[in-house]
């Protein structure tokens, strides 16, 4: 009996990552050290629907944005997210979603809800973390491509790899 909870416990955790779904985005590194402690000291999980836009070409040789671009997310239940920044409807490397721009009661941060396809018009919905399309009058299915964010508490660093 408990090797068989150990067991599903392994499946269940392995379900929960991810970047484990297919999508239709090709498989890119991607690899950000983001330090909340240091440069983005705004950038924390109170401030939900803050976020930071990664585009391509990276800044630094040691990182890596993905397919289209990164955007990393708070969402309003406060955890960090990240998905790629290409539209899985377009798949257009060149052309990636941008987030839309709210208003943010603190002028350090940058805030919004939806990453907006400029070619097709396309709104995905980041609040809660599962950049799902909202254009009913379209035919895009699928979600954002995903990939991982880790918080470190003691190096205060936020890492976002797939
Ligand atoms: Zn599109």
């Amino acid at each position: 009996m408990k090797k068989l909870f150990l067991t599903l416990s392994i499946v269940l955790l392995s379900a929960c990552s991810g970047t484990n779904f297919s999508s239709s985005v090709p498989s890119m590194p991607v690899r950000i050290d983001i330090s909340i402690l240091g440069e983005y000291v705004h950038f924390t999980p109170n401030n939900a629907g803050a976020y930071l836009e990664f585009l391509k070409p990276p800044k630094k040789y040691t990182e890596a944005y993905g397919y289209a671009g990164v955007v990393v997310y708070v969402t309003m239940d406060a955890r960090y997210v990240a998905f790629d920044l290409c539209c899985p409807h377009c798949l257009n490397p060149v052309k990636p979603c941008r987030m839309d721009n709210g208003q943010s009661s603190n002028a350090k941060l940058q805030t919004g809800i939806y990453a907006i396809c400029p070619t097709c018009g396309e709104a995905y919905d980041l609040s809660y973390g599962l950049a799902t399309p909202t254009n009913k009058n379209l035919k895009t299915k699928e979600a954002l491509r995903q990939y991982n964010a880790s918080y470190n508490s003691a190096t205060g660093i936020l890492r976002i790899v797939n």
